[in-house]
């Protein structure tokens, strides 16, 4: 079935979240107090509406209870993302989204219920500064305060191993889950996997863990 998203704030971050739902297919309702970025979007939203969305009877005129899923993408004005989410809970939405701004922000929008708290500024520049300090990092993906997903670079010091050779989970605690070979990608590798250079691991692990096997294959 279609799911019906809503996404409040039509910025670089909520204009991004609307060109990409549409593209898959969704019904996608783009608001925005803003006119201008109203039109921007009105032949790619299913809908697009001119609205203040800290004004309850305006939330509640548009329907938005019946919606699957609603993004909050308020940018600076952080009082209004806060005062936004809170009427969508009490709406009774049941999937809300909320870009935060700062930790300080964050903390008050899980206080209050938000279902998801995103932090694309923050998020990006970690990714970007684990690429910056090893070259071998591709890509890196937070799953936890302590545990991410990682895809590194297999370089010389790799090739030609097994997994098993190497002993990486007994080793380091850290699991290869798949390896990318050129346009292949192998899923739940086999034990006697070799590793080529230029393969791509995409590791799972505690933080420390991943670090330690890093800093080994640099
Ligand atoms: P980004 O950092 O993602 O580019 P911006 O701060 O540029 O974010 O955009 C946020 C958008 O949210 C703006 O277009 C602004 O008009 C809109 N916005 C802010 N407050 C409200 C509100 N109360 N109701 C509806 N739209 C709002």
């Amino acid at each position: 079935m279609k799911k019906e998203f809503v996404v409040i704030g039509l910025g670089r971050f909520g204009g991004s979240i609307v060109r990409s739902l549409a593209d898959q297919g969704m019904e996608v309702m783009a608001i925005d107090m803003d006119e201008d970025k109203v039109n921007e979007f009105s032949s790619t939203a299913s809908h697009a509406v001119v609205a203040d969305s800290t004004d309850e009877s305006v939330l509640k005129s548009l329907g938005i209870r019946n919606f699957d899923h609603v993004i909050v993408a308020i940018g600076d004005n952080i009082q209004s993302s806060i005062l936004t989410t809170i009427m969508l809970k009490e709406i009774g939405v049941k999937k809300i989204t909320v870009k935060a701004q700062n930790d300080y922000h964050e903390k008050v929008l899980r206080k209050i219920g938000a279902n998801q708290v995103v932090h694309p500024e923050r998020d990006m520049g970690r990714r970007i500064a684990h690429n910056i300090v090893s070259n071998n990092v591709l890509d890196y993906l937070e799953l936890s305060d302590e545990h991410s997903i990682v895809e590194l670079v297999a370089n010389e010091k790799l090739s030609g191993n097994s997994l098993i050779d190497l002993d990486i989970r007994a080793k380091y605690g850290i699991n290869i889950v798949a390896i990318k070979r050129d346009r292949d990608i192998i899923v739940s590798p086999q034990a006697e996997e070799e590793i080529q250079e230029g393969d791509i691991l995409i590791v799972i692990g505690a933080d420390t863990d991943i670090n330690r096997f890093e800093k080994k294959i640099l």
